[in-house]
């Protein structure tokens, strides 16, 4: 089965895009949901997490102890880094898995944030890159999220420029509020089911 990755910067639309895919009938792993959920049913992602960081990473319950977490990698990229080199592993493994469950599809969609910038990309037969201005995905994000403009400016900057994912990506999707999305969808969708 094709694996096709799909990305794009923050507010750029890679969410409402796969949506689209969706009411196509294409299956969507969304990777920055199943990156959460690996936190607390991977038990080769937890021990690594409490042998990294401490027992503290977790609470007797099981659950994570997110304020502990985020401040150890909070503004600290040495310890992100090792956060992220355990974490995205067990994202592949949950990925793997769920492709195996996946019946009758011609391809899937693996939306993820940072699919070029933790290699998850080479997982993919193809990938895809949502595009939109950084002034229109700032607005978006505020918006949405209530965040303050230096706060997503602050998150923007953690992730490689629209330039270098572009370069990256095999298909591109404008979605910068004047171009149509949905005829863009369907003319991949079209080409993805003849490959
Ligand atoms: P993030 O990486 O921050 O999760 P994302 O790339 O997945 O963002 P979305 O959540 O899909 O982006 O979109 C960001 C916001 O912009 C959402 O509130 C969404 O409804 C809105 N949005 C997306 N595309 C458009 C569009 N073409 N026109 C208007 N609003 C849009």
């Amino acid at each position: 089965m094709l694996k096709i990755g799909i990305t794009g910067n923050i507010g750029s639309g890679k969410t409402t895009v796969s949506k689209v895919f969706e009411t196509l009938g294409i299956p969507v792993f969304y990777a920055d949901d199943a990156a959460k959920a690996v936190m607390v049913n991977d038990p080769i992602l937890i021990d690594g997490i409490k042998k990294t960081f401490g027992d503290e990473s977790y609470f007797p319950d099981g659950s994570l102890n997110r304020k502990y977490i985020a401040g150890i990698v909070f503004n600290n990229d040495t310890e992100l880094a090792k956060l992220n080199g355990l974490v995205h592993p067990a994202t592949f493994r949950a990925f793997d898995s769920w492709v195996k469950n996946v019946k009758n599809a011609h391809y899937v969609l693996k939306e993820a944030a940072l699919l070029f910038e933790s290699d998850s990309y080479k997982m993919c037969d193809y990938t895809i890159m949502v595009q939109a201005p950084l002034e229109v995905r700032i607005n978006r994000v505020i918006k949405r999220d209530g965040l303050t403009r230096a706060e997503v400016e602050s998150r923007n900057a953690h992730q490689f420029t629209e330039e270098k994912k572009t370069s990256l990506a095999d298909y591109v999707i404008k979605n910068d509020g004047a171009e149509l999305v949905i005829p863009q969808v369907l003319a991949l969708h079209q080409k993805f089911l003849l490959l």
